[in-house]
């Protein structure tokens, strides 16, 4: 595991909080493509137009364009934050998919991953990442995922922060993490594997923590390892009973919670397996 990085944690910008923007809720999944990935990703948009075999290319995949695509979505779903948009644009979400859901990975759709664990679909880890960087300008600093699952939100988050700390407790996943994540070289993502109820202390204080797990209740060691001025984003059951997005945002006076839209994630367990 790396070395932890050295004091003080670096926020962008300390304390500045805003009212959460409202973006349209996730749209529906399409039916899976059946054809080939490119054709099926391409003609997934209206008015696409089709492809020439010279502008296939690596998997079969012409994944720049179809990640542009993609991008071109979440721009008209409300994604506004031009960190995020690049960050989306530019890892390959279908390297992250088993081979057989490749022609899916571009599509606004959430995918298993083994282990009965689920990636989520592109717009959700646009709006978290969304989330996590709102009120604060440029880089952020280091930040703890809880729920490494198949790496793909990890090297999202690689892009737009200093430092990544990933925890997943399912080893089979966190070996599965490792090997997607070797090919992208991100010396910034450090992946744990662990239980991520408990945070992360050896990273702490972070500037951000964004949870790809659904609990009852935002564990206090999140609260504790979040730095002033950090934000917390964590799908949570909310009094009414279901599960929303819930954004905590650590600040002098105290926490500033605010619940958002509802939301269906993948249950938050403690301990390892
Ligand atoms: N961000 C992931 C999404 C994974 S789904 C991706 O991009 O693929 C959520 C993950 O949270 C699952 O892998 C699940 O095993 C993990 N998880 C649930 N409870 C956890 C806990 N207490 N600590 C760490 N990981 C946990």
């Amino acid at each position: 595991m790396s070395q932890r990085p050295g004091f003080p944690v670096k926020l962008s910008q300390t304390g500045a909080t805003g009212p959460a923007r409202k973006v349209p809720a996730a749209v529906p999944a399409r039916p899976a493509a059946k054809s080939n990935p490119v054709v099926a990703a391409s003609q997934g948009a209206s008015g696409a137009r089709s492809r020439t075999a010279s502008q296939v290319s690596g998997l079969g995949l012409d994944s720049g364009a179809v990640r542009a695509r993609m991008v071109r979505k979440l721009a008209e779903q409300g994604v506004q934050d031009a960190r995020v948009l690049e960050a989306m644009g530019r890892v390959e979400r279908h390297r992250f998919v088993e081979s057989a859901l490749v022609n899916q990975a571009y599509e606004d759709t959430s995918l298993p991953i083994g282990l009965g664990q689920t990636i989520s679909k592109p717009n959700v880890v646009a709006r978290m990442v969304e989330l996590l960087c709102q009120g604060l300008t440029g880089k952020l600093g280091r930040i703890l995922e809880i729920g490494t699952g198949c790496g793909y939100q990890a090297a999202v988050l690689s892009h737009v922060a200093s430092e990544v700390y990933s925890i997943e407790r399912l080893r089979g996943l966190h070996e599965k993490a490792r090997t997607n994540l070797r090919p992208f070289s991100l010396h910034n993502v450090h992946l744990i594997f662990g239980d991520g109820m408990l945070g992360y202390p050896k990273g702490a204080p972070y500037a951000g923590i964004i949870s790809a797990a659904g609990g009852e209740t935002v564990p206090d060691a999140w609260l504790d390892q979040l730095a002033p001025g950090g934000r917390l984003i964590a799908p949570t059951i909310t009094p009414a009973g279901h599960q929303a997005l819930v954004v905590i945002s650590k600040t002098a006076q105290g926490y500033e919670r605010q619940v958002l839209e509802p939301v269906h994630f993948v249950p938050l367990k403690s301990g390892i397996a």
